[in-house]
């Protein structure tokens, strides 16, 4: 495929643009990653709570390429956080997608109510003393829990996936992540397509460049260094999501879409977010 790849900090390289599965239901997730892995994705990012891992474990060993050319992303939940707990969660989620290594293990959320990311990351610095993931990162995590997690472990996170659009554009969290070597992974990073892929600015500069509003979107993260999981289960979206590599935006499209910036959430506050 011709997505570039991202050189996490330990070497390892991911791709730039992946498959996102969450809210794909286990009995269609088969069909999805089938239609994604198709059309030229190379990444893939579940979770343990999305309840899809079989499903995206059966797509990726019936699609015929090589285990070594796609990138498995898995979370840990919050109900499995604490050492033993994720030691185990990590097995039933290799069990589950059927493979014998993941690429790439998150800590879903940081739950600070709870003070156990610490001891979870420590479970995860084991999995990857011990090989069985190429990589590991965070999720969800604020600036104060990624400085935590340096002072008192010794692996640096490889990524933090957070929420970043158009109208979130997380510049501290980026900057952060720029200065510790972690790299910024966007979730919904078409604003779950709701108001974002209709606001005038980003219609305009669709329309220049004869493109759609969410190739444009893809294509401000990308430039901007973002790592970026977008989700759709309809086919011809599933391709034009992935065909943002041959045009780019010039210096006034980027600053029209930096000026879109509202610090408005979609989804749930890290700083008090504890569902279990
Ligand atoms: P997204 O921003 O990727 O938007 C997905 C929605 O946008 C689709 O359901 C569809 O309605 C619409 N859409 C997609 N492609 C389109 C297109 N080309 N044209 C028009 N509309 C289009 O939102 P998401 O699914 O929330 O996020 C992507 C991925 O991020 C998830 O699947 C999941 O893997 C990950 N995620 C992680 C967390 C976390 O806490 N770590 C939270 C949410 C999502």
């Amino acid at each position: 495929s011709n997505v570039p790849p991202i050189i996490l900090n330990n070497g390892v390289e991911m791709p730039q643009l992946g498959y996102g599965v969450w809210q794909v239901p286990d009995d269609e997730a088969e069909r999805a990653v089938a239609t994604a892995l198709q059309a030229g994705y190379r990444s893939i990012d579940t979770a343990a709570i999305y309840g899809n891992e079989e499903g995206t474990g059966k797509a990726i060993a019936a699609s015929g390429v090589p285990r070594e050319e796609i990138f498995v992303t898995t979370k840990v939940w919050n109900s499995d956080h604490g050492y033993d707990a994720t030691l185990r969660a990590f097995d039933t989620s290799l069990a589950k997608l059927g493979l014998d290594y993941v690429d790439l293990y998150l800590i879903h959320w940081p739950l600070p109510s709870r003070d156990a990311y610490v001891d979870t990351y420590k479970a995860f610095e084991k999995l990857y003393a011990d090989k069985r993931v190429r990589a590991i990162g965070v999720s969800n995590f604020l600036p104060e829990h990624l400085r935590r997690l340096t002072e008192e472990t010794s692996v640096i996170p490889a990524v933090n996936q957070i929420e970043l659009h158009p109208h979130l554009q997380q510049r501290e969290s980026r900057a952060v992540h720029g200065e510790l070597g972690i790299a910024t992974e966007a979730w919904s990073p078409l604003g779950q397509g709701k108001g974002l892929l209709e606001v005038p600015a980003i219609v305009a500069i669709a329309r220049k460049h004869d493109r759609t509003p969410a190739q444009v979107v893809l294509r401000w993260h990308l430039q901007l260094g973002n790592i970026v999981i977008p989700k759709s289960v309809t086919p011809s979206r599933i391709k034009e999501n992935i065909a943002v590599f041959d045009f780019s935006l010039d210096d006034e499209d980027l600053a029209a879409i930096s000026a879109l910036n509202e610090d408005r959430r979609l989804g749930p506050d890290p700083a008090t977010f504890d569902m279990a």
